[in-house]
């Protein structure tokens, strides 16, 4: 361990049980062993809030991907897992749900740590989200179910012969997840609940910048009784692991989260061997507050809509439209939740925003803001990296915007919303709610029932929230149209991306 992560371990904000962890080399997790990459490599895992490394973890390329493969077809073809009955497969999956919530504090703890996000946030969302999704998930085991079919083609085509016909619901084999940093264990979550939910085996990559705590879940899911094999888990690079998974030829199936761009290398990948594929990918999403709504809750609704994680969501209502009648009493709400936002490392219990994730996204998000000022936007709060050390930027709100602005057009991915006055509730609002490449989410604050649903009717998005936003639950599904993905995550529809569907007939005289 270097001198800066022992300084970071021996710091007093730090409980036992995570110094202990990140004290170790963590290594991958493959055929239920914690082994070294192939190649013996580490990469340096960083504190984001101040840029100290605080572990090492295993490096992994294609010759661990390969290994990985390995395991987990093994583990499908001819391991327990596929043979399980959904009963016995469930208690497990839940347990991982019960494991999650035992160890909540130590989880939340090691997210903070290791994002960057406050550890009050990661206490009552990332973790218990986590754990929820596991218990929904292993409710499903004992449910997928097909049909009986009533076929017709007896009577004419074969006359004489009947038809008993049906469908079973099956896994779809090995499953490569690939996920982002920004909830780095609810991602794993979303991603490997449903997997083993329907029977699937798994290699998982968590982001390199975040890869803590899907190694510690990887640990308690050998504890809940996950057999060897089923779940393996790759840290690494982008490029030299999560590439091979979305190229391997004995890779069923891929699902990845992040951006948009590397989406489209995973479908290019994928061709090969026409692996099927689900994405969840970027945003920019229309946050639209009209002249009925109720300001008290629209207002911190809207801020929390861009601020909660730091603007580090996919769904962010980056863009606010609000009605020219409350304007200036909006913009300016929002601008003072803004200021009273108080930023700090995410470990302190005090802290209600973090710094970005990495040296990167703080490149990335103050380029933004940079491009704004000048195209002529104004900062009405904030507009600039808070502090010299770690990577902090102040929560921003931009005004006096246009549409062809770059921060209006792009996904920044950090605590920056561009606001955008709107004279009616008509089609142009709608098309410039709907002008965008990305389609993943909405919000709309109205007491107006009825334009409330004709609205969400017209929106292009996966999710559209209602005088709420950033609600996420185990049973809604959550997914994107246009280029924010394929497929959706969580709810019941989830589990489509991971079964085929089977068509099974058998013939029998008609008569006795
Ligand atoms: P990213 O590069 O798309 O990373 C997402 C995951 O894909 C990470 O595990 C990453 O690995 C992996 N990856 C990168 N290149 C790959 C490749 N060629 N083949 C296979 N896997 C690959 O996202 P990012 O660079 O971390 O963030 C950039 C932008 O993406 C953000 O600013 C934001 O706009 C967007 N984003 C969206 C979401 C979302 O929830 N939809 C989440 C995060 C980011 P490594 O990072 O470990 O190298
Ligand atoms: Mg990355």
């Amino acid at each position: 361990m270097s001198a800066a992560a022992e300084a970071v371990s021996a710091s007093p904000g730090i409980s036992r049980a995570v110094r202990d962890f990140i004290t170790k080399k963590r290594k991958i997790l493959i055929d239920g062993k914690w082994v070294d990459a192939v190649s013996g490599k580490t990469f340096e895992v960083y504190d984001p809030s101040t840029g100290e490394t605080i572990a090492h973890c295993g490096r992994s390329d294609k010759e661990d991907i390969d290994r990985a493969v390995r395991a987990a077809r093994k583990a499908f073809d001819s391991g327990p897992w596929s043979r399980m009955t959904p009963s016995q497969r469930g208690r497990i999956v839940w347990k991982i749900g019960d494991l999650i919530l035992e160890h909540l504090d130590e989880l939340a703890e090691l997210e903070a740590l290791d994002n960057g996000k406050p550890i009050s946030v990661a206490r009552v969302a990332d973790v218990p989200l986590a754990a929820d999704l596991f218990h929904y998930m292993a409710g499903w085991t004992t449910k997928l179910e097909g049909n009986t079919l009533n076929l017709s083609v007896g009577d004419n085509l074969a006359p004489g012969t009947a038809f008993h016909a049906y469908t079973r619901r099956e896994p779809v084999g090995v499953v490569g997840q690939i996920i982002p940093w920004n909830f780095p264990l609810l991602m794993a979550a979303w991603k490997l609940g449903p997997a083993l939910a329907a029977g699937c085996t798994v290699v998982l990559k968590p982001a390199e910048e975040t890869p803590l705590t899907a190694l510690r879940l990887g640990e308690l899911m050998l504890e809940a009784g996950v057999p060897p094999g089923v779940v393996n888990i790759v840290t690494g690079f982008g490029e030299e692991a999560g590439a091979p998974m979305a190229a391997h030829p004995e890779i069923d199936k891929i699902a990845f989260t992040g951006s948009t761009e590397v989406g489209k290398l995973i479908v290019h990948a994928a061709t090969g061997n026409l692996k099927k594929v689900t994405l969840e990918l970027g945003g920019k999403s229309p946050n639209i507050i009209l002249d009925d709504a109720d300001l008290d809750i629209a207002i911190p609704g809207a801020a929390m809509a861009i601020f909660f994680n730091h603007g580090q969501c996919c769904c962010a209502g980056s863009r606010l439209f609000v009605h020219e009648k409350v304007y200036d009493k909006v913009v300016a709400g929002v601008a003072e939740e803004a200021k009273k936002i108080r930023l700090g490392p995410g470990l302190d219990p005090q802290t209600q925003m973090g710094p970005l994730v990495s040296t990167t996204q703080l490149e990335r998000v103050t380029g933004y803001l940079e491009s704004g000022r000048k195209q002529g936007a104004k900062a009405l709060a904030g507009g600039k990296r808070h502090g010299d050390k770690g990577y902090f930027v102040e929560p921003t709100v931009l005004v006096d915007t246009a549409p062809n602005m770059k921060v209006i057009q792009e996904e920044i991915f950090g605590p920056v919303v561009a606001a955008i006055p709107f004279k009616k509730f008509d089609e142009t609002l709608v098309a410039q709610a709907n002008d965008s490449i990305y389609g993943l989410a909405a919000g709309l604050w109205t007491r107006d029932v009825g334009k409330a649903h004709a609205l969400a009717a017209r929106i292009r998005a996966g999710t559209v929230w209602m005088n709420c936003y950033n609600v996420f639950d185990a049973s809604m599904p959550f997914g994107g149209y246009k280029q924010s993905g394929w497929g959706r995550e969580m709810g019941q529809q989830v589990l489509n991306n991971y079964l085929e569907n089977k068509s099974v007939c058998l013939a029998y005289p008609a008569s006795l």
